[in-house]
């Protein structure tokens, strides 16, 4: 513990402690204060602004202290000081006071209940920083409520201190008015018991609840005036259209179709999106090839003399071709319509919160809809650098239909899909320069993480340019040239086709959002509460077009929540869940993550601890040729609760499994090292991780006795 933190308890404890020395509970009693009452208003007559101050000062401290009395300190208040004086005085003092005490909470307990319970009191600590006000003063309000509990208890959470003492003023206001007006006849009180009748509790009770009541009411005048300039259709065709049939539309409708509401899944462009056609399937069968290439360039490390591979380019890109087709029935109009969606294949445009109009090769369509859940996912971003247009690029929309290889490929962009394709084609044969603006690739991993992955992309030949930022493209002397800003230096970097993959953007545009008022956010992307419910409630997101993240299970998550909200919104909704999102690049090294890295702790002020296992050592990747990599596991110091783990590495992806399931049911390291894993595998190497931390926190003490019970045992 602090210095600092010390000393305030040393403090606050001495202060307690002289409080109940000198009697001071025995002075703060109903009786007390009733037979006191003639002196005291005595000593208030000779000296008014003595007693004043004095009483002020003392209510602060009891009140600060949090300790008992102060129900009796407001009732002598009133009997002394007068209905009006009494009020303002106990109302600045107790605020104050209240203040005080939750200061001190903060300042001694915050750091330590966030650090350890932060991850499970996330949800609590967004509901205090976006409604914390209401509940407080609710709370306030409703004077049975213990006074010092909240005092306390709101210190440990991120509530501002100024919201805290004017909502506490405000809120006490009405509570203390009854309490000094009782006090001020106190000589006919008999006991404080019977101030607050059951009425009298129950009309603070609707009080309390007045500000969430109306505050709901808010939010329904709100939502009622954004549909006001629209015509409600008198009956519904459908329950749900959803707009976009890639990963989280595809769900969206399934789950509709699943509890049996009437559903309608509009595609202007292929079945499955983008993850069937042009990302993770096409990404990962080209993956797959270009990684048995690499297998085959290092026959000799598996005791093969020599093996050699022969191949086109352009039949490496059919095959890749013909997985996209195996896999397409599986996102199919006809499996869908199986599942009980009906499938239109047209562009779709929300013309009122009710209705969508549906382009078709038949014509124009109209389908009237209670809800609608937009899914139009999101493009490659394509940055507007001096000459690109004219020398032209592909993306990852595009590069799926080349068919002959780039002898020299420039890929734009750091992140998992330009590093993922880089290697691909590198290992296809092209010579690969990867351009990045920021100081390494792969920027979300920690740096040493990034730095395994760029040293493997160096040693297979890949120039990994970081620090390089793009500033201009053109042709010089038929040779297409870009200039990229280095150290404050240009640098000329040649190449013969050009992939960006700068990063991806939403879908937002051109399909009604714009009239019907539906905000973007900065990152442009469509603008959704916790319930992925637009301003209509009615009308909700996922997947790329809401973000945050831009992966397949993440939009097939949130496509859950989208279509359940936007279904059974009205009876009871649900808040999206991003608690443990896990996800891959998958890059040779895999590099795959659940939860917190180190950079992320830091920059979050999170504590936490290190343990790390080297696959260098496990069994199954030495017999495999593959004994590099690392599993990094962070947890809470001194605990087995796992607050992120990164894993680089042979089927880092499939390995980190055990994590986020260990992540998402609250199971420690402990747990891990005692589930039994099968050797010799990869997955053994979680167990170790589990071993190293476990290693690292023996209780050396207990062990110190245990080995003298085993010498004394020997004799
Ligand atoms: C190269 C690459 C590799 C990737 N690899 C992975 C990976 O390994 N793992 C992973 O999890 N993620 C990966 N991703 C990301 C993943 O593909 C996306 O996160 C996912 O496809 C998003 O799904 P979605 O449904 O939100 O959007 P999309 O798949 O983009 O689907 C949106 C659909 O909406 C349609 N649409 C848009 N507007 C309209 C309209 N007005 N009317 C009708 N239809 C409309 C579009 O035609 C499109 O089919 C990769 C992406 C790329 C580009």
């Amino acid at each position: 513990m602090k210095k600092s933190r010390i000393a305030l308890v040393a403090m606050l404890v001495a202060l307690v402690a002289a409080f109940f020395a000198a009697g001071g509970h025995r002075y703060l009693t109903f009786e007390s204060i009733k037979a006191q009452q003639a002196a005291i208003e005595a000593y208030h007559q000779a000296h008014p602004w003595r007693t004043a101050s004095g009483y002020f000062l003392v209510y602060v401290a009891v009140t600060g202290l949090s300790l008992p009395g102060a129900a009796i300190m407001t009732l002598a208040g009133g009997a002394v000081f007068g209905l009006l004086w009494g009020t303002v005085i106990v109302s600045f003092a107790s605020s104050i006071g209240a203040t005080l005490a939750f200061l001190a909470s903060r300042f001694l307990l915050r750091d330590w209940v966030q650090s350890r319970f932060g991850h499970n009191l996330r949800a609590l600590n967004e509901g205090v920083a976006k409604e914390g006000a209401f509940y407080l003063f609710t709370l306030r309000l409703i004077p049975v409520v213990p006074f010092f509990a909240i005092n306390l208890a709101m210190g440990l959470t991120p509530m501002r201190a100024w919201t805290f003492y004017w909502m506490s003023q405000v809120g006490m206001l009405a509570g203390t008015i009854v309490y000094v007006n009782a006090g001020t006849q106190l000589a006919a009180i008999e006991s404080p018991s019977g101030i607050l009748s059951p009425a009298l509790i129950g009309a603070f009770l609707l009080l309390g609840f007045f500000p969430l009541i109306a505050k709901r009411i808010v939010d329904m005048v709100k939502a009622r005036r954004v549909y006001a300039k629209w015509a409600r259709p008198v009956r519904f065709d459908r329950n749900l259209v959803v707009i976009g049939a890639g990963s989280a539309g595809l769900v969206s409708a399934y789950i509709a179709a699943a509890v049996k509401a009437k559903v309608t899944l509009v595609e202007k462009h292929r079945m499955g999106g983008d993850c069937l056609n042009t990302g993770c399937v096409p990404s990962k069968a080209l993956i797959r090839t270009t990684r048995l290439l690499a297998q085959i360039r290092r026959a000799p490390e598996f005791g093969i003399k020599s093996a050699h591979a022969e191949f086109d380019f352009a039949d490496v890109m059919e095959r890749v071709r013909r997985v996209v087709k195996t896999v397409e029935p599986h996102d199919s109009v006809e499996r869908y319509t199986k599942l009980g969606v009906e499938c239109l294949h047209g562009e779709a445009r929300i013309a009122s919160p009710w209705s969508v109009e549906v382009k078709t090769a038949a014509g124009m369509q109209t389908l009237t809809t209670r809800a609608i859940v937009i899914a139009a996912g999101g493009r490659p971003f394509v940055p507007p650098i001096p000459g690109i247009e004219d020398t032209g690029y592909l993306t990852s929309d595009t590069v799926w239909d080349l068919r002959e290889l780039p002898p020299r490929l420039v890929v734009l962009g750091g992140g998992p899909i330009g590093s993922e394709l880089a290697q691909c084609f590198a290992r296809l044969g092209s010579r690969v320069t990867q351009v990045e603006m920021l100081a390494r690739i792969l920027i979300r991993e920690d740096p040493e993480i990034s730095q395994l992955v760029a040293d493997r992309f160096q040693a297979e030949g890949i120039a990994v340019l970081t620090g390089h930022k793009a500033k201009s493209f053109g042709v010089e002397n038929g040779e297409k040239v870009l200039i990229a800003e280095h150290d404050g230096k240009d640098v000329r970097i040649p190449f013969d086709q050009l992939l960006v993959a700068v990063g991806r953007v939403a879908n937002t545009q051109g399909y009604g959002l714009e009239e019907l008022g539906i905000p973007v956010t900065k990152a442009r992307t469509v603008e959704t509460d916790e319930y992925l419910r637009t301003i209509y409630p009615n009308i909700t997101a996922c997947g790329d077009v809401a973000g945050p993240y831009q992966f397949t299970h993440t939009a097939a998550h949130q496509a859950w929540y989208a279509a359940v909200n936007a279904l059974f919104g009205g009876l009871k909704k649900f808040r999206a869940d991003y608690s443990v999102i896990p996800w891959a690049t998958f890059t040779d090294p895999e590099v795959a993550r659940v939860g917190l890295n180190e950079t992320e702790a830091k920059e979050k002020n999170v504590p936490y601890e290190v343990t790390t296992y080297g696959l260098d050592d496990l069994d199954r990747a030495i017999a495999d040729e593959e004994a590099h990599g690392v599993v990094k596991v962070l947890t809470v110091p001194g605990k087995d609760r796992i607050l992120g783990v990164t894993i680089v590495g042979e089927h880092a992806g499939d390995l980190i499994v055990e994590y986020i399931a260990a992540m998402r049911h609250g199971i420690g390291l402990n747990k891990i090292l005692g589930t039994v894993h099968i050797y010799p595998t990869f997955a053994e190497a979680n167990k170790y991780a589990a071993g190293a931390w476990k290693r690292a926190h023996a209780p050396e003490k207990l062990l110190k006795w245990v080995e003298k019970y085993h010498s004394w045992m020997r004799g």
